[in-house]
This record gives structure tokens, sequence and C-alpha cells, in this order.
């Protein structure tokens, strides 16, 4: 029975530290998604202030291919002024110019609005780009200290399964699937002291006979109250 009892009680430390771990494990794995969010959302509204910028410009780029276009068949048409013979097709020519020109001033004036446009965004895009910069530096220290945190913890529980493991299966079957089941119910505490006829668990009075038996009974036993398992000290 001693032999148990030390056994379930290095075993249910090992267990707490496991479970310790595993706790804090998650919470920094949660504070590390939670900052990668906080960049990947920066960095999407950067790429998306790129792509507005790069939609602009290229529409920019149609206008002033349209417009040379259209100060070419200006030119073209004055051009073909000092060689018109009548004065009928001379007016004509020139209403084609003047409604060519009036066109011309309308993209001139779209393309300034394109250019504003895109100023705009660029600083927009820049002050995110410099808000991006500034948090990357300011977590990547903190994603540094957490990984290697992380890869500290990997490195003491697979220490510490494996010899878990082994005494877990020195255990009765029967007793390993109590302990297992009470440690996950009572919050790490699967088995604890009977004290002064008390159980430390539950903090229930234990029945003085069962108690007493704990000094001299071979098999394990549990509280009444809330079957953790129980030992007692040795008494002096
Ligand atoms: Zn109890």
């Amino acid at each position: 029975m001693q032999e148990k009892v030390e056994l379930l009680k290095e075993l249910q430390g090992i267990d707490q530290d496991l479970h310790r771990i595993a706790g804090s494990r998650k919470a920094l794995e949660k504070e590390r998604a939670e900052l990668g969010a906080e960049m990947d959302k920066v960095q999407e509204m950067v790429d998306s202030l790129t792509a507005e910028v790069e939609n602009l410009q290229s529409e920019r780029k149609e206008l002033a291919a349209a417009l040379s276009q259209e100060e070419d068949n200006v030119a073209k048409a004055e051009g073909r002024l000092s060689a018109i013979k009548t004065q009928k097709e001379y007016v004509a020519v020139l209403k084609e110019i003047d409604t060519a020109k009036k066109l011309n001033k309308d993209l001139q004036d779209r393309i300034s609005a394109k250019n504003g446009e895109i100023e705009g965004l660029s600083r927009d895009r820049e002050e995110k780009e410099g808000e991006l910069a500034a948090l990357t530096e300011k977590v990547s220290g903190r994603l540094a200290e957490i990984g290697s945190v992380l890869a500290g913890y990997d490195e003491e529980s697979a220490g510490k399964i494996g010899y878990r493991d082994g005494l877990f299966e020195q255990l009765p079957l029967p007793l390993r699937k109590r302990y297992q089941l009470l440690f996950e119910r009572r919050g790490g505490m699967a088995m604890v002291e009977a004290r002064n006829g008390n159980c430390s668990g539950c903090n229930m009075q234990l029945p003085p006979q069962l108690f007493n038996s704990l000094y001299t009974i071979q098999e394990i036993q549990s509280c009444p109250h809330c079957n953790r398992l129980l030992f007692v000290l040795p008494a002096v």
C-alpha cells in the first residue's frame, strides 16, 4: 500500500507539472496567435492600399494614352487647316478641333483627379507601412521569447512524459482508471492526504473507522464525499 501511495504521489506531482506546462503553453500560443493576427490585419491593409494604388495607376495610364491619342488628332486636324479650300470645310474642322480640345480638357481633369487619389492613398499606405514596421519591431522580441519558452516546454514535457508513463504502468489497471478520472474531474488532485480525520480535498470529516483503517488497510481507500484517493502520513 505504501509503495502504491508513493507512486501515486509522484505520478500526481508530475501530472500537475505537465498540466501546468500545458496551461502555460496554451496561454502563450494564444498570445502568439493574437500578435500574429494583429500584424496580419495591418499587413492586409497595406496590401489592400497597394492594390488600390496599382489599380488607380493603371486607370491613369489608360487616360494618359487616350489623351495622347486625342492630342495627336488635334495636331493632325490643325495641320489640315492650311490645306482646306472651302469655308464650310474649314468651319467643320475647327469645330472638330474644338470638340477634341474639350475632350482633352476633360481627360486632363480626370488625370489630375486620379493623381490626387493616388497621392492620398500612397500617403495612407506609407502610414500603414510605418505602423507595420513599428508593430513588427515591437512584437518580434516577444515572439522570439515565446518561441524559446515553448521550445523549453517541449523539452521539459518530453523529459517528464516518458518517466510519468513508466510510473503509470506500474499501477494496477483499475487504479489507473480511478486516478486518471479523478485527476481530470478534481482539478489535478486525485489523491489527497487525510489529516485529523478529515479529507484535505473536500475538507469533509471522514467516518472514524475509515480514517483509522488508512493506517492499517492494504487497499487504497476513497473519500466517501469527493471520491478522491486518500493517504495518511505515517504516525510519528
Ligand atoms: Zn473528500
